[in-house]
This record gives structure tokens, sequence and C-alpha cells, in this order.
């Protein structure tokens, strides 16, 4: 069995060790004589990996007592329209910034909702940088504000947490939570889709302070309360289980990497190592503002795009898969996310630069 380096952008890449442990915890798992999927979920083995799973990104992630974690299905696309839902509160209107596609999808959604307030947008510079903390038109009456930590298309990354005062901040970190360290308390309510960086498509966890929740909008369907999934430990109906265990593995993970402390300085290496071989080249360009460049999502063209299809065409030769940029931006992407290694990071720049000496 040879494993390819895979720059998936989601569902990506999940960490050798991990689909191992699964594959030999499938048949039996613990030694009951059955495999996790086959469960009650409401069986104490269960909810044991489930509590577990919970406790594991509490710690991770230095979550306060204040704030729920919720194991939620749906994908990230789901919260787009929960959030106004669960956090309008009463108030007529919602912050938003516009930084690429995904912001730009949760703002559409909301639209259906409240009266959107677009706080800042760098659309005009086709997102190649992230709006400055100065540049933000906020609205104080606003019910939250949110925002896209990391665009996953575009491969822009806020390198600072917005100020809002009193007003709760909103992110979709689907595609670089776990990359690296935050503060919690400075956020209302987190969110992210699991197929990046927590583990397999099916699950979304969301981590919300508990006073924002349990006032939401009139005909809110129950399963898109938080307060019903808060309550019930997200056990209101059965729960993507196999999801969920498998996200509890790579929590683990997760923790022998040194913790989001440890993963972050392996990622920063990676993502140096990457946009330093597109830098040091003519041939290899990306747009974005370096303070902005995403760690997790690193998009790049060819100088010559008609070079494109024998580009990928070589690197899957080579065992470097899923590289094609994004059908709405061309080009290539790269997704870095934690459980790419650095093997598979130093594999795509000596694919690069033999590919730029044998085909540039
Ligand atoms: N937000 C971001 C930043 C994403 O990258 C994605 C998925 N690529 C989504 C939202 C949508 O996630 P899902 O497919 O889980 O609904």
């Amino acid at each position: 069995m040879t494993r390819k380096h895979n720059f998936s952008a989601g569902p990506a890449a999940l960490p050798q060790s991990v689909l191992a442990r699964a594959q030999e915890e499938m048949l039996d798992w613990h030694g009951k004589g059955l495999s996790i999927m086959e469960m009650s979920h409401r069986s104490q083995e269960f909810v044991s990996v489930a509590e577990t799973a919970e406790q594991d990104l509490r710690d991770l992630l230095d979550i306060p007592a204040n704030y729920k974690v919720l194991f939620l299905q749906g994908g990230a696309t789901s919260q787009f329209g929960m959030v106004p839902m669960n956090l309008l509160r009463g108030a007529a209107a919602a912050d938003y910034i516009d930084t690429g596609i995904w912001s730009g999808k949760a703002i559409e959604e909301a639209s259906r909702y409240t009266q959107v307030g677009l706080v800042a947008s760098s659309k005009d510079e086709h997102y190649t940088r992230v709006p400055a903390q100065a540049e933000l038109k906020l609205n104080p009456a606003a019910a939250y504000v949110h925002y896209t930590s990391n665009e996953t298309i575009g491969g822009l990354e806020f390198d600072y947490v917005p100020e809002t005062g009193e007003v709760p901040l909103v992110v979709d970190m689907s595609s670089d939570i776990l990359a690296r360290p935050i503060d919690v308390s400075r956020y209302g309510l987190i969110y992210a889709g699991a197929q990046k960086n927590i583990g397999p498509a099916g699950l979304t966890v969301v981590i919300v302070r508990d006073d924002l929740i349990g006032n939401t909008l009139a005909g809110t369907p129950t399963m898109f309360d938080y307060q019903v999934h808060a309550a019930a430990d997200s056990m209101n109906n059965t729960p993507p289980t196999f999801a969920w265990y498998m996200t509890g593995l790579v929590f683990k993970w997760l923790k022998e990497q040194g913790g989001v402390e440890g993963i972050a300085r392996i990622n920063a290496r990676k993502a140096e190592r990457l946009y330093g071989a597109i830098d040091g080249s003519d041939f290899y360009a990306n747009p974005i503002a370096p303070a902005n460049r995403s760690i997790m999502n690193v998009p790049f063209t060819l100088a010559d795009s008609a070079l494109d299809k024998l580009f990928l065409e070589r690197a899957e030769a080579a065992g470097l898969l899923n590289l094609k940029g994004h059908r709405s931006v061309g080009g290539m992407r790269a997704s870095i996310y934690n459980a790419v290694s650095e093997e598979s990071v130093e594999a795509l720049v000596a694919f690069m630069q033999e590919f730029e000496r044998t085909a540039g």
C-alpha cells in the first residue's frame, strides 16, 4: 500500500495513524464485539467516546466553561442560517465582513433573515487582502459581527481578530480551526465543518457562549436551535456517531503533536516552505498580500496557464493529488491542513522545482 500526498481542500487528508487505529477497531471496538458505528448513541460506550472528544477539544482550545461545544450535522453551510436564526435576538441587523466566496455565501444566507451591514469588503481588490481593523464600519446596534477567518478558496486568512466591543463576534473557522492557538473568549460563536482540520465530513462543530442561545427567531426548526442541542448534549436525535468517534481520534493525535501550539509550529514551517518556493521563482505566483496569506490553503498560478494540465498530470503521476484550483479561480491550490505532513510539502516543492526546470 502506498499512501499518496493529498492536498485536497476538503474532505481532506486525515492522519494516517488515526485511519490505522480506526481500521484496527473497525470490527470489534474495545472488545465489545461490534463496531462503534453499530452501537446506540445512547450507550455508555458511545457516550464516553462523545464526552472524551468534547473534553479533548476543550483542552486543545482552552475553551472557557461558559461556552457550549456542540457536535452537529448540516455542514458549515447550515450555520450560515443557524447563526442569524439564533443570534439575532430581536435585533434588526447583523454585520458581515466580506473577504471572498465563503463569507459571500454566509452574507447571502443571512440576508434572508436580517438586514446585513457590510462592514468592509476587499472585493475591489479581488480579495487579495483582509480589510484592516481601522476600515471596519461597525454598527453598535448589530446583533453580531460575522467574518470568515480563512477563505478556503481564495487562500486569504485574517492576521488579526476583529475588535467589536460589546457586539458578539462570530467566525466561520471551517478551514483554520485548530491550526494554531486562539483565544475563545474573544468570540461569541465559532463554527467549523469538520472535513478539513477536525475529522471526516458529516460533523460540524459549534462553540458558543451560553448567554447567546435560547432566543431564536420565530419559526426556527427544532433542529436549528442551539439551545435544544446544548440541553441534549448534541444528542437530541441520532448524531453522526462514526464522524464523532473519528474526530475524537484526531483530537488525541493533535495532543500527541503538542496540541495547537505544537501543530502551529509545524504549520508555520510548511507554509513558509511552500510560499518560499513560490516567491523564489518567476514561474509560480500567489497574489495574496503576504500578511494575509493562508497557512492552510495555498493557491498558486503558473506563468503559462497552458501548462496547467501537464502540471496536474505529472503531479498525479508523482503521487501528488488534488492540486487543481477551485473551479471559480483556476490555477492550482495546495491545501496543507494539520494532517498534511512536512514530507508531503517537501515532495510538492521538489516536484514544483523539477517541473519548472523541465517544462518551464
Ligand atoms: N465555510 C468555509 C470557509 C468552507 O471552506 C466551507 C467548505 N469548503 C464551507 C463554509 C461550507 O462547508 P460545508 O460543506 O461543510 O457546508
